[in-house]
């Protein structure tokens, strides 16, 4: 048994009483998550974890700290916010009655466990702020130009899309326009 989240009880294994704290920085092995936002590989992630000998096993429990990422569930702004959870769950002695989670040659493997309860925490409707307007439904833009004193520049996703209403509006408003302007501009370079 090896890996960053698997730490050695041999020390307390069958001493009821007993106990040990550890504070690791670990690395997430994989993304966590599959929403709108997750937990990316090799994201930070604080561990601070009491192993506690108990008479059918090991008590682990604590806190883990780390950082999730992924999309405003609105409006698409990327958003990145740290979530910290506890935990809490008997690691037993194999052989004893059935369970989840045993303590396999003197080692707890907490990655699981961790893994669990952060991608239980995640939003499930993330937004970038609790007012966020979101989209204009007609013409897919965000709506938060107004309301905020520095307006981001479109997600370039949406770019393509705003290229496509300028020139709509420019079709329909000011087509003249357009057709008469290239023309000077042509005949400029060739005298020139
Ligand atoms: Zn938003």
């Amino acid at each position: 048994m090896n890996g960053p989240f698997v730490i050695p009880v041999r020390d307390i294994v069958r001493r009821p009483g007993e106990m040990r704290e550890f504070r690791l920085d670990l690395r997430v092995p994989e993304k966590w998550g599959e929403g709108l936002v997750s937990v990316p590989e090799s994201e930070s992630l604080e561990l601070d974890v009491r192993l506690e000998s108990v008479h059918e096993g090991i008590l682990a429990s604590g806190e883990a700290h780390t950082t999730f990422s992924g999309v405003c569930g609105r409006c698409l702004r990327d958003i990145a916010e740290g979530v910290e959870v506890e935990f809490q769950e008997l690691f037993a002695y194999s052989g004893s009655e059935e369970t989840d989670f045993e303590v396999q040659d003197d080692h707890v493997d907490l990655e699981t466990l961790v893994r669990d309860a952060v991608v239980l925490s995640l939003p499930f409707q993330p937004v970038c702020q609790p007012d966020c307007p979101g989209l204009d439904p007609v013409t897919g833009v965000r709506r938060t130009a107004d309301a905020e004193p520095n307006a981001e520049p479109i997600d370039p996703r949406w770019a393509a899309l705003q290229d496509y209403i300028d020139h709509d509006t420019v079709n329909a408003s000011g087509q003249q326009d357009r057709a008469e302007n290239p023309a000077p501009r042509a005949e400029n370079t060739e005298k020139s």
